[in-house]
Order: structure tokens, then sequence, then C-alpha cells
């Protein structure tokens, strides 16, 4: 990451702390702007902070944080080796699903974030980010198991954590599955067939993410 960019995304940082864009700036107790490494291979997109997360204002420091950094390491990587944000910045009250006016107030954000990053690889963690990057209405069951070309990398969707928490082993073996994919994204291990990179018309590679809006709308 250039220093410039490296500048920027401390401005961006800054200009959340105190947004009042949306109602969830009533409720919050801290902006969880994102974590970890700024030279990332592979950035993480959850939902939105939950209660520990509001406390602390760090992404993913509950139960489905614990999670996550199982699965990483399962694949040989570290919390600091990634960086992990949220579709929103701040907790929905009562952790509710967050609004589509809330989500179009932030997106800005995660935008900016990711085309600064520039990662190898983006995963998007349960439906809302899922369906937000890749600006589609089908639900994360049928879009995950395969990459996607998405803005000149690939985007990998799988389970929110919390669904393995919630639900059967088959979730946890499937999102084990992903992280595969995730892993062999990374390492650039991932062949050109149509079976293995699924590109369409809201995904597809593009030069320059910024000039043409880099989630579809
Ligand atoms: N769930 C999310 O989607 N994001 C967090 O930061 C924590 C839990």
């Amino acid at each position: 990451m250039t220093i410039d960019a490296i500048a920027r995304l401390g401005e961006l940082r800054v200009s959340t702390l105190d947004c009042t864009a949306c109602r969830l700036a009533e409720s919050r107790t801290q902006v969880v702007f994102g974590d970890g490494s700024l030279e990332a291979d592979v950035v993480f997109v959850g939902e939105a902070p939950g209660q520990r997360e509001d406390e602390q204002g760090i992404p993913f420091v509950g139960p489905s944080g614990k999670l996550l950094d199982r699965l990483l390491s399962e694949i040989g990587l570290e919390r600091s080796d990634v960086y992990i944000a949220n579709v929103v910045k701040c907790r929905p009250p009562k952790n509710r699903d967050p609004r589509p006016d809330e989500i179009d107030a932030c997106k800005g954000y995660l935008r900016e974030q990711l085309t600064l990053i520039d990662p190898k690889v983006v995963v998007t963690l349960g439906n809302f980010s899922s369906k937000l990057l890749l600006n589609t209405e089908t639900g994360i069951t049928r879009l995950r198991g395969t990459a996607y070309a998405w803005w000149g990398r690939y985007l990998v969707p799988t389970f929110h954590p919390a669904a393995a928490l919630r639900g059967s082993t088959q979730v946890l073996d499937d999102m084990r599955y992903d992280f595969g994919i995730i892993r062999d994204a990374i390492a650039g291990n991932l062949g050109t067939e149509t079976d293995d990179i699924q590109a369409d018309a809201e995904a597809t590679p593009v030069e320059d993410p910024e000039q043409l809006g880099l989630f579809g709308s």
C-alpha cells in the first residue's frame, strides 16, 4: 500500500468516527471501522458489529470472530495477515438486520476501504455482504462454493460464522470447503475454467473500480 493510500485510509477512519449519516449513530457505543493488515491479500467483509465489537471498536471479537480465527488458522493464516470490515460500521440495536437505507449510507466507506487496500481476494461472510458486493438477490446458500471474478480480483462468498455456530455441522463443512477456495485464490492456484471461477454481468473483472463504481450500483 502506498503512503498516500495509508494516509487516506487513516483519514477515512477518522471521518467515520463522528458519522451521523444514519440512525445507527444514535445507539452505537463505538464505530467499528475495520482492522487488520493494510498489505492483506484478503479482506473479509461481515455484516455489522455485534455487542462485543460495539464495546471494543474492533470487528469480529465475539464468538463469530473466534470461529473465523479457527478457520483462518486451518488455512495457515492469522488474523494479523488479513483485513476485516463490515457492511455497516455501527451496531444495529439488538443485533437486528441492517436496513437498506443504513447499508446505502455506509457502503461508500467499504467501497473506499476495498479500493485502497486492493486485496487479491474479497471474502463476503453471509447474505448481506455477498448480495451487496455481487449486486444480486441470490442467497448465500446458492452463491457459495465458488470464486467469482470481481473487479479484477476474486470474490469468495461463504456463510457468516454465526450461521455455523447456530447451524448444523454441514454449514461448518461448507465453510471449510470455501476456505480451501480462499487459500487457492490467494496462492493463485485457481484455474481459469468457468467451473473454478464464475464471471457474469454482475461480477465481471474491470480495470478501474473507482471510476465504474465498485458495487455496480
Ligand atoms: N458479525 C459481523 O458481521 N461482524 C462483526 O464484526 C461481528 C459479528
